[in-house]
């Protein structure tokens, strides 16, 4: 089958803007064919490209046929651009598009046969081209739970900042009353590209607090943009004595949702022993800090406050 045949038979959408941040980070919006997608913030959908498209550092390299006329599928959540061009906020459902923020995943395995990698295809895409996306925007990663007084707590690393957007303009456009936090740990602080929407929320709510950690950058590095604490992990500012110092209230497990997004390391999701009982990872993640704060674990019957999406 040539390649517009294949493309004419997939591809269901088309990017109507495209934004390089960096090298390895991009946003873009997507529209699809037909109606708008109807969904809740926090929730993901699937976008695909074929295994014959050229990658960011060159052409396809799949050599097997059948391999190479497949799509290639993974989950994004869905992101929010949180303000309008005029500075008013808006919802992620405010609008046609949808818009995604994506890490370029750099691996030295190449084009695995089985399962040959996403992102240096999408880092190959300019404004106008198509794609497949999924009409189906799917997930658990919601609002749902969370009633008005709540305090909420939002922490992911990298691009897992992207459902917690757009579930944060939900709350404010709602007038949400109880506290919300929003936490996002990076490697370098080039490597978050919402900064200046943040701080402009900041500015307009006061229930609202973002700040930024990074993993990487130098100890010394000036630290007097507000948005900016210097080096730290989540794990680290979750302890009660630091996130009460920090954001001025305190987590109280009747009253505080968490959502976690992102690395499952900065997760940290137990196993269930055959007593019920959980076996946590050996490396101290978020959901063992917190369930030792008195909360629980959000689980398919058994509702909590402690709620997650890992990306990988
Ligand atoms: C529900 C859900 C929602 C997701 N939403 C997003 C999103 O909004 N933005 C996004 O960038 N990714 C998101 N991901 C990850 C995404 O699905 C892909 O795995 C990722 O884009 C890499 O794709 P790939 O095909 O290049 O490599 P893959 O073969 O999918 O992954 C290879 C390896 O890359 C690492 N990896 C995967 N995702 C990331 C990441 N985001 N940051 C750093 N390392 C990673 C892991 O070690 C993984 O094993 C989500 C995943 C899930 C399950």
């Amino acid at each position: 089958m040539d390649i517009s045949e294949l493309r004419n038979k997939h591809y269901n959408a088309t990017i109507t803007y495209f934004e390089l941040i960096h090298e390895h980070l991009m946003k873009i919006r997507v529209i699809p064919d037909g109606d708008r997608l109807e969904y809740e913030p926090g929730q993901y959908t699937i976008l695909a490209l074929g295994g014959w498209e050229d990658r960011s550092d060159g052409p396809s390299t799949i050599e097997d046929e059948k391999q190479r006329s497949k799509l290639i599928k993974r989950a994004y959540s869905v992101a929010c651009t949180m303000l309008d061009e005029h500075g008013k906020l808006v919802s992620c459902r405010d609008y046609d598009y949808v818009e995604f923020y994506i890490t370029l995943v750099v691996r030295s395995d190449g084009e695995l046969p089985k399962r040959p990698p996403l992102t240096p295809r999408l880092f190959a895409l300019h404004k106008g081209d198509r794609l497949h996306m999924s009409r189906h925007v799917v997930g658990h990663y919601t609002l749902a739970p969370i009633g008005q007084d709540d305090d909420i707590i939002l922490a992911g690393t990298g691009t897992g900042e992207a459902p917690h957007n757009a579930m944060v303009a939900e709350l404010l456009k709602r007038g949400h009353k109880g506290n919300i936090v929003s936490m996002t740990c990076v490697r370098y602080r080039g490597d978050a590209a919402y900064l200046e929407e943040q701080a402009k929320l900041e500015e307009m709510f006061p229930n609202y607090q973002y700040r930024l950690y990074t993993t990487r950058e130098p100890e010394n590095l000036d630290t007097s943009r507000h948005d900016y604490v210097g080096k730290r992990y989540l794990q680290d500012v979750i302890a009660p004595e630091n996130f009460e110092q920090e954001f001025g209230w305190a987590i109280n497990p009747d009253s505080t949702h968490v959502f976690l997004c992102g690395n499952p390391d900065m997760i940290g999701i137990p196993t269930r022993k055959e007593d019920g009982s959980h076996e946590f990872p050996q490396t101290k993640g978020m959901i063992e800090i917190l369930t030792e704060q008195g909360m629980t674990l959000d689980q398919s019957r058994q509702p909590g406050n402690i709620h997650f999406e890992k990306y990988w």
